[in-house]
């Protein structure tokens, strides 16, 4: 093993407000030091050394920063993760404050071609993309927008922490009769008992909303708990959202841009071309979505209505509170597909292993358990080692609980710095404890994608471009494509297995993989009105939240939003994604594509060795289309996610 050690957490629970604390308070005792000698640069300190200077700096605010924002979102203390928090606030306006400083500026804007002459292509690539974070950080702005600038990147960080908090701490209740949760396995039930009022509770965490969303015949029952879920953190993230987007909207055009997007997607695949932005692209690139999805979506609506027409003769509309269940349904009625019984073959103990031999296997490395005390008992961590290498660390945690973050996703923890910093991350979820259903089970494969993309590209020299530092807009890809091999027969059967021991039979995953392809057009539109909710927020800014985003949702979608309700308020990748939820349809584009590389099957060892050299190891040390290419061997097209989308 080489020497570099993981991250030493607290040994008890009283030491995290410490930890909290003094960390970031280090790191920016550091970052304070190394600015000085950057002011003070002369010709003692060549562009290599001011490179290297920048990235230490870099390094030590990344690894705070991350750890904040995981705390915020993990700590089951609440004081420890309003303790992050703050950090995270004071952690994020030194990185906005540094960018726009021009002393610090010049000690790299001076460069001279002498000096970037003897630069090597990490270190320009480097020099390249730090003189846009600055330029797009608003160095070059008159001092009094400089200040303005200052005050709204500030502002921003703020309400986004309180947005996200928001979400976390909204959970939401309804009380049901018994009867009324006819359809529901009889596990669900035994872990829903009947209270002294006689109703059953059902909370709007996942464990509790997908199996209703999916198996309740009684769609009162289904509309009561995600109407619930609809109005998530609502009213109070009503006001956040308005400002959010006020304030980005006055950034944006204070740097120069036409709006947020414009901003937003300058760095990103999208934008690459478009001088000012690709704020247009977005929209071509939705309305080419429009335009494939629509001949499906339209041929599969009506089959949806007919059939919700058996259990409500009076429905006149599909709306979101069915489109799960009908799905599911219709898929039990027309391809034989019992989700019911499919779930029985997924028990959580058998899953987590499964998921860690797949891509153990795949990536070729091995998951070594480690006993270390962490936030919280539910944790398990794992050190991962290739040829008796420590390559990097994961930790999952992976049930709900009170205060934590309530959806699904990779937080990065340490971001890998060859032979300074071991890479760490952490997956958050909230799965079942017993059986998982299959969307569970995808989702979990999924979160693996960007997990592993962050340790294996976390070998890195520049920080920077550490772990999943690249194009915001192909990030999705590599967690996309990893979703296949959870509706693999093969890979199934090697972890699946039902109460009497039997592994999920092919003919069963073939049927599911059939029955997949129907209804997968109104996915996507689905998918397309969280995309236009994002992006027409942003660039349109109505005055009225509500109704603007329950138009785009039913003009989007034949599938109708339920009326009335504040969604936007807990659509927590307003935050981070912004106006580009497309990315999601966008990288999907692109791991379609990804997937011909495994023509000779999933597991084949030749493709993925490329896989993970080409894709993942590199990190953001190229741009994603040359990851790409490199992998393919040509450029990316659309044309498989178009035969996807025809449900092949
Ligand atoms: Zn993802």
């Amino acid at each position: 093993m080489r020497s570099i050690e993981p991250l030493a957490f607290p040994a008890d629970a009283d030491g995290w407000a410490a930890f909290a604390s003094e960390r970031p308070t280090t790191a920016v005792a550091l970052v304070a030091d190394i600015d000085a000698r950057l002011i003070a640069a002369s010709d003692d300190l060549d562009a290599a050394a001011r490179l290297d200077l920048w990235n230490d700096a870099d390094l030590a605010l990344r690894q705070a920063t991350s750890e904040a924002y995981l705390l915020s979102e993990a700590h089951p203390d609440a004081a420890v993760r309003a303790i992050a928090e703050e950090q995270v606030q004071t952690l994020e306006a030194l990185s906005a404050s540094r960018l726009l400083d021009g002393r610090l500026f010049a000690a790299f804007a001076d460069l001279g071609d002498r000096d970037g002459g003897a630069l090597d292509a990490d270190q320009r690539r480097l020099l390249d993309h730090l003189r846009r974070d600055f330029r797009r950080g608003g160095v070059a702005l008159p001092e009094a927008d400089r200040e303005r600038v200052r005050v709204l990147t500030d502002r921003d960080t703020e309400l986004s922490l309180e947005f996200s908090r928001n979400i976390r701490d909204g959970r939401r209740e309804i009380r049901v009769a018994p009867d009324a949760l006819a359809g529901l396995p009889q596990d669900f039930l035994d872990a829903h008992p009947v209270e002294n009022d006689g109703l059953v509770v059902l909370t709007t965490e996942y464990p509790d909303l997908m199996p209703v969303r999916e198996y309740a015949t009684d769609r009162a029952t289904r509309t009561a708990l995600v109407a619930a879920y609809n109005d998530l953190a609502w009213p109070a993230n009503d006001a956040v959202l308005a400002e959010i987007l006020a304030v980005r909207a006055e950034r944006a055009r204070l740097l120069g841009y036409g709006d947020w997007a414009d901003y937003e997607t300058e760095t990103r695949m999208i934008g690459a071309g478009r001088p000012g932005g690709g704020s247009a692209a977005i929209a071509e690139f939705l309305a080419r979505l429009d335009e494939a999805s629509a001949p499906a979506a339209t041929a599969e609506y009506p089959v949806l209505l007919e059939r919700l027409r058996q259990d409500d003769p009076t429905a006149t509309e599909v709306t979101i509170a069915d489109f799960f269940y009908l799905l599911s349904t219709l898929r039990r009625e027309r391809h034989d597909v019992d989700a019911q019984l499919v779930r029985s073959y997924f028990t959580f103990d058998r899953v987590l292993p499964g998921v860690l031999d797949t891509t153990a296997r795949l990536l070729d490395v091995e998951y070594v358990p480690v006993q270390i005390a962490t936030w919280h008992d539910d944790v398990r961590s794992y050190d991962v080692v290739r040829d008796g290498e420590r390559l990097g660390r994961i930790h999952l945690d992976l049930h709900p609980r009170d205060g934590k973050y309530n959806h699904a996703a990779c937080f990065p923890l340490a971001p890998g710095v060859t032979g300074r910093v071991l890479p760490e991350a952490v997956l958050l979820c909230n799965f079942a404890r017993g059986l998982m259903t299959h969307d569970e089970v995808v989702t979990f494969f999924h979160e693996f994608g960007h997990l592993v993309h962050d340790i294996l590209g976390g070998a890195q020299r520049f920080v920077r471009f550490s772990g999943v530092a690249t194009e915001w807009d192909f990030v999705e890809a590599p967690s996309q494509l990893l979703e296949e091999w959870a509706w693999d027969a093969e890979v199934l059967a090697s972890f699946t297995a039902n109460a009497d021991g039997e592994p999920i039979p092919a003919d069963l995953v073939a049927k599911m993989r059939t029955a997949d392809g129907f209804g997968r057009a109104l996915e996507v539109r689905r998918q397309l009105g969280h995309a236009n909710v994002s992006y027409h927020l942003h660039v349109d800014r109505p005055a009225d939240l509500q109704a603007a985003t329950e138009r785009w949702y039913a003009s989007t979608s034949p599938v109708q939003p339920l009326r009335g309700l504040h969604s936007y308020a807990g659509f927590g990748h307003l935050t981070g994604y912004g106006a580009c939820y497309y990315t999601y349809q966008w990288s999907l584009v692109i791991a379609r594509d990804l997937l011909s590389g495994f023509d000779g099957g999933l597991m084949d060892a030749e493709a993925a060795t490329r896989y993970r050299r080409e894709i993942l190891e590199p990190g953001g040390r190229r741009d994603a289309t040359d990851l790409v290419e490199a992998f393919l061997g040509r450029p990316y097209a659309f044309d498989a996610y178009r035969e996807w989308l025809a449900g092949a």
